[in-house]
C-alpha cells in the first residue's frame, strides 16, 4: 500500500507477516536527481515484493536511491543490502554502525538472558523466533555515517540528523524544520509504546530514551512520521504519555520487588502486557524475550537511581528492593 503524505513524501506499507507489529513503514522523498528511502523491511520476500510493488509505483529506479536508516533493528535495515546499488549512499548512526561491526550480539544476548533467568530450555527457540535473526541481514556496503545535527537535503526537503538514543543506542530520527516533520524511527510511535530493552549493563537505555524524548520535545514538530502504524499530529502530547508509561513502569516492577527478590525473567511474567493471551506460559516465546529485555530495562534503571539493588546467585541476577531502616 502506498500513501502520497506531503508533496514528493510517500508511505509504502511493507508487511511483517506473523509480527505483531503487523508492518512497518518505509518512506520515499522523491527527487528527479537522487530519492530517499528511509527504512525498509525485513529480509524477506514479502518485504522486498511490496517495497519493489511501491517503487514502480512511483516510477522510482533503485539506482536514483539513497537510504537511511533509523536503527539496528532488521525490521528497519535488513532489506537494504538486497536494494543498494553501486551509486547508493546509506546513511547510518555511528553507535549502531559500530555495534553491527562488531558481531556476536546474539551471543551476548543469549548469555544475558540466561543471567537474567530467562529458561534454558526456552533459550534456543526464543533466538531461532527472533525476527532480526531469522530474517537478518549484513550491511556490509560502506555507510555514511551521520551525527547529531548532520543535514541531509533532498529537493525540497532539508532534514536535520537528530540523536535520539534508547530504542537502540543510535536511533536517529529526522527532523525537517521548515515544514515541521519528524521521521521519528522508534522513538515515538502512536498506539503501540516503543520497546525498551537491555541486554547488557554498560548503558541504561529508559534512561536515555527519556532524555530523547525531553530533547524531542524541545522540536516544534506538527507532523510525526513514525516507524510502524499511523502517523501522529499531537507530537508533544504523545511524549508525554510515553514518559507516563515509563513512570509507570518503573512503579509496577518496584510493586513486584516488593513482594520478595526475583530475577528480571520473574518480573517479567507478572509484568502488564498488551497481548492477549491467558497465561504468561503461554505468551509466544518472542513475546517472553522482549517483556524480558523490557523488564531489564527497567531494572537497571531503578538500580542506577538506588531504588534497587543486584545480587548473584549461582550465576544469575537477583534483583531486591533497598529496605529502609527505620
Ligand atoms: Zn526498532
Amino acid at each position: 500500500m502506498i500513501e502520497e503524505i506531503l508533496p514528493d513524501i510517500y508511505k509504502i506499507e511493507i508487511p511483517l507477516p506473523g509480527n505483531p507489529l503487523k508492518a512497518i513503514n518505509s518512506y520515499v522523498i522523491r527527487d528527479s536527481v537522487r530519492s530517499l528511502i528511509i527504512d525498509t523491511g525485513l529480509n524477506r520476500k514479502e518485504c522486498m515484493d511490496a517495497m519493489h510493488t511501491g517503487l514502480r509505483k512511483l516510477g522510482l529506479k533503485l539506482r536514483d536511491a539513497d537510504f537511511f536508516i533509523t536503527h539496528l533493528h532488521a525490521d528497519h535495515f535488513a532489506l537494504v543490502p538486497s536494494l543498494v546499488t553501486n551509486t547508493s549512499r546509506v546513511y547510518f548512526n555511528q553507535p549502531d554502525a559500530q555495534r553491527h561491526a562488531r558481531g556476536g550480539v546474539w551471543y551476548e544476548m543469549v548469555a544475558a538472558a540466561r543471567m537474567h533467568g530467562f529458561p534454558e530450555r526456552e533459550l534456543q527457540s526464543a533466538l531461532r523466533n527472533h525476527p532480526g535473526y531469522r530474517y537478518g541481514a549484513r550491511l556490509d556496503m560502506p555507510l555514511s555515517i551521520v551525527n547529531q545535527g548532520d543535514t541531509i537535503e533532498i529537493g525540497r526537503y532539508r532534514f536535520l540528523c537528530i540523536e535520539t538514543p534508547g530504542h537502540t543506542r543510535g536511533h536517529m530520527c529526522l527532523f525537517e524544520p521548515d515544514k515541521r516533520i519528524l521521521f521519528s524511527g522508534d522513538h515515538i510511535l502512536g498506539d503501540i509504546t516503543p520497546n525498551i530493552q537491555s541486554w547488557s549493563d554498560d548503558w541504561n537505555p529508559v534512561r536515555e530514551y527519556l532524555l530523547s524524548l525531553d530533547k524531542v520535545y524541545e522540536l516544534d514538530v506538527e507532523l510525526v512520521l513514525p516507524g510502524h502504524r499511523a502517523i501522529l499530529t499531537n507530537c508533544r502530547q504523545r511524549i508525554q504519555e510515553l514518559k507516563h508509561h515509563h513512570r509507570k513502569r518503573a512503579e509496577e516492577v518496584l510493586l513486584i520487588l516488593e513482594k520478595g527478590p526475583e530475577n528480571a525473567f520473574q518480573v517479567a511474567s507478572q509484568m502488564s502486557w498488551d497481548i492477549i493471551c491467558e497465561s504468561w506460559d503461554l505468551f509466544p516465546v518472542s513475546q517472553k524475550w522482549f517483556a524480558t529485555g523490557e523488564a531489564i530495562a527497567h531494572l537497571i534503571y531503578l538500580e542506577e537511581k538506588d531504588l534497587i539493588y543486584r545480587k548473584r546467585a549461582e550465576g544469575k541476577a537477583i534483583y531486591s528492593l533497598h529496605i529502609t531502616q527505620i
